[in-house]
């Protein structure tokens, strides 16, 4: 099969190519596995932080990609969930222990040993890969394959941030950065709080301009002042200063909710503006999101298809897999980008 690997960690500054195109052997599907023949897989800010070493791989080469959209080729022993040829997703979450008392409760995405798609396990960028059927998700008819792909990161991670938020419907939500995840929150908030308003803070003024279209009912750049205190907010950018910014702009008891598997460290120096008063106290919290768990992507694909979300997406063939990854990197960002594989 083709496929885009990944050989070590490395800068993208320095290396615009980091991914190689190879013939690879086809996986087979082990028990209780399903092969898939991959269609779509999304390009996801956290390829970046697998290739330049913030959330490494614990083995190379490996294939990247968790927003996968495919359909069963074959099936391993055991497995009987789905049938050949059936259309089905790949979300982050690969597989969890299934017995901790993480897992038991519904929480697998903070089992000590989730594994995650296109980082402990091979992902999307191929034209085959391999998952425990119990992972994978039968994908609601009205969206294309590529519509399909990043609703099941940004789509899903954007469902929990929000879940994590506790918005009631009248109350004032604030998002910092304005990518794949915030864009998709944003028609949630619409569907299912239609009286909450949305502030958007964006570096660039194209993601400004574009939250508006979806009807933010102000934006401005990252470290401005909200016209309206915020009862809570969804960081999703890589850097430190709009989580000190954000702060400043909750509400007494607010909550901010950093949707990021890493930070990086450029800017990590800006923690020290963190002023307690202005910033903390008043019983204001910061609360992370990590992963997804099963009942993330499965009840935000419910809820896409109900709402008729269809992402904006930009299409790559899987050859330009290194070209979107570093369109990404320098924030040309509108809507999300898929690789179409044949
Ligand atoms: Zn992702
Ligand atoms: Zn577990």
């Amino acid at each position: 099969m083709k496929a885009m690997i990944l050989k070590g960690v490395c800068s993208l500054q320095e290396n615009r190519t980091p991914l190689e195109r190879v013939e690879w052997p086809d996986p087979r599907p082990g028990e209780g596995e399903i092969l898939l023949r991959v269609s779509a897989c999304g390009v996801c800010h956290t390829e970046l932080d697998e290739i330049e070493g913030r959330t490494p791989p614990p083995r190379f080469p490996v294939v990247l990609g968790h927003q996968v959209v495919g359909r069963v080729a074959a099936m391993g022993d055991q497995a009987a969930a789905f049938r050949i040829g059936d259309r089905v997703g790949v979300a982050w979450i690969y597989s969890a222990c299934g017995r901790c008392k993480f897992c038991q409760a519904g929480n697998e995405n903070l089992c000590s040993d989730f594994k995650a798609t296109g980082r402990d396990a091979d992902g999307g960028y191929a034209q085959y890969m391999t998952v425990p059927e119990g992972f994978a998700y039968p994908i609601p008819e009205v969206f294309s394959d590529c519509e399909a792909a990043p609703l099941l990161c940004a789509g899903a991670i954007g469902y929990r941030s929000l879940r994590l938020t506790g918005l009631e419907d009248g109350q004032n939500l604030g998002l910092t950065g304005f990518g794949a995840s915030a864009h998709l929150v944003i028609k949630m908030v619409r569907h299912r709080y239609p009286r909450a308003q949305v502030f958007v803070f964006a570096r660039n003024p194209k993601e400004r301009a574009f939250a508006k279209e979806l009807g933010a009912v102000w934006t401005g750049d990252i470290g401005e002042a909200s016209p309206e205190k915020l009862d809570s907010m969804i960081d999703t950018t890589p850097v430190w200063k709009p989580v000190v910014e954000a702060l400043k702009n909750l509400e007494p008891g607010g909550r901010l909710v950093i949707n990021a598997i890493r930070k990086e460290e450029v800017d990590k120096d800006y923690l020290l503006r963190l002023d307690y008063p202005a910033h903390l106290w008043m019983e204001k919290e910061i609360k992370s999101v990590a992963n997804v768990s099963r009942r993330d992507v499965s009840e935000f694909l419910a809820l896409a298809a109900e709402m008729g979300i269809k992402p904006e997406v930009q299409e790559f063939p899987l050859e330009g897999a290194n070209e979107a990854l570093v369109e990404l990197r320098t924030r040309k960002i509108r809507g999300a980008k898929v690789l179409r594989i044949d």
